[in-house]
């Protein structure tokens, strides 16, 4: 190591999933939406470049006007939206700002491996309590002293949800500290905490346009809480950057939270071939957890999932493979649209006929 180096800080980097360049592959790795953006985002884009003064001067930092579409689509007050680069800023911002006790802070061990790295990056003390042997959370882990707890609903990669009265159960034990919901997959099935915000000024909810809204690429998540914890994390945020959202995140977010018909549209024809999918996995032998997200986590009993992974790859197929306890024989398959689907289920077909 040179001599300047020995001043640096070192870390153990999140790896987020591969975005090869190669044309003609089936991309099921990183729970992208296989539909476009509604298509006023993409006249919005057009219109942009339309209006050069919208690039030439500095964005709304407060990001006002998503902030306002945000707040009518949930039913809150503005004052209680937080939006942020992705629902990964808004994590992290949240993390800086709210597990500050020097108690460890909850999250499942089998979750968005995300998680340990800002804590570690943070310096936030954590504890992982076990899912149980189906990959459930166990209410009672979550009942002791903490320093505030987060866990995402659907879980992923499990893509298992818990009910709403599970997250009320856990906001009910801990009044005295922030629990944080992650539901970046929420719109696939499973019910959103935002309903329980009026009752619990400790609930953070949040959410992201990477899935359901098509628009990975433009970076656009955010927190919906009470007043209180929005107004810390805001002025958080602005100790250390006031122009997060770009102007085009801004007027492509605004364009698809109006329209919820394509919004709809496009959620239930991934549920649709998530199911299909799902059960056609399973006549292929594969055990398949319930899914409520836009992925499956699968796995089979005579394939390891590493081998699965790798043969797939090779065939131009990219699914998701983590090498961890207990979960290092599955795949996560993102749902991509039918016919992505049937090249994944043509494959692995013949894979388990032995013609791999
Ligand atoms: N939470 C969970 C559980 C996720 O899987 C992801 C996607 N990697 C995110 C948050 C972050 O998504 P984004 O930053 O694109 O909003």
């Amino acid at each position: 190591m040179k001599a300047i180096e020995q001043n640096f800080r070192r870390v153990t980097p999140y790896v987020p999933g591969e975005q090869p360049k190669k044309k003609g592959i089936v991309k099921l790795n990183t729970n992208e939406n296989p539909y476009p953006p509604a298509p006023g985002v993409l006249r919005a884009l057009a219109e942009l470049s339309r209006t050069p003064d919208a690039l030439r001067r500095y964005p709304d930092p407060a990001a006002q006007e998503l902030v306002q579409a945000l707040a009518a689509s949930c039913g809150v007050g503005e004052d209680q939206i937080f939006p942020g680069v992705g629902s990964d800023d808004v994590l992290a911002i949240a993390f800086q700002t709210f597990f500050q006790s020097g108690r460890p802070v909850l999250f499942p061990d089998i979750t968005y491996s995300f998680y340990p790295v800002w804590a570690q990056l943070f310096g936030v003390p954590y504890r992982c309590p076990a899912l149980d042997g189906d990959f459930r959370m166990r209410r009672e882990d979550y009942y002791g002293e903490n320093g505030g707890i987060l866990f995402p609903n659907p879980n992923a990669p499990t893509a298992i949800a818990e009910p709403l009265s599970f997250v009320e159960d856990i906001l009910r034990h801990n009044p005295d500290t922030v629990v944080i919901v992650d539901e970046a997959y929420v719109d696939f099935g499973a019910e959103s905490a935002i309903r329980l915000l009026p009752e619990y000024e400790n609930l953070l909810v949040v959410q992201t346009f990477s899935k359901s809204r098509s628009l990975a690429g433009m970076r656009i998540g955010y927190a919906v809480g009470s007043p209180l914890l929005i107004r810390y994390m805001n002025a958080v945020k602005y100790s250390y950057n006031s122009y997060t959202m770009s102007a085009a995140a801004i007027r492509c977010g605004v364009e698809a939270v109006k329209d919820e018909a394509y919004f709809r549209e496009t959620t239930a024809k991934i549920v649709a071939t998530r199911e299909r999918t799902a059960r056609a996995l399973k006549e292929l032998g594969f055990v398949v957890l319930p899914s409520s997200a836009n992925f499956l986590f699968a796995s089979h009993p005579q394939y390891p999932g590493r081998q699965l992974y790798q043969a797939l790859r090779e065939a131009d197929i990219y699914v998701r493979y983590f090498d961890s306890p207990r979960i290092d024989n599955y795949l996560r398959i993102s749902v991509g649209t039918d016919g992505e689907m049937e090249q994944l289920l043509g494959f692995l077909a013949s894979y388990t006929r032995g013609e791999g």
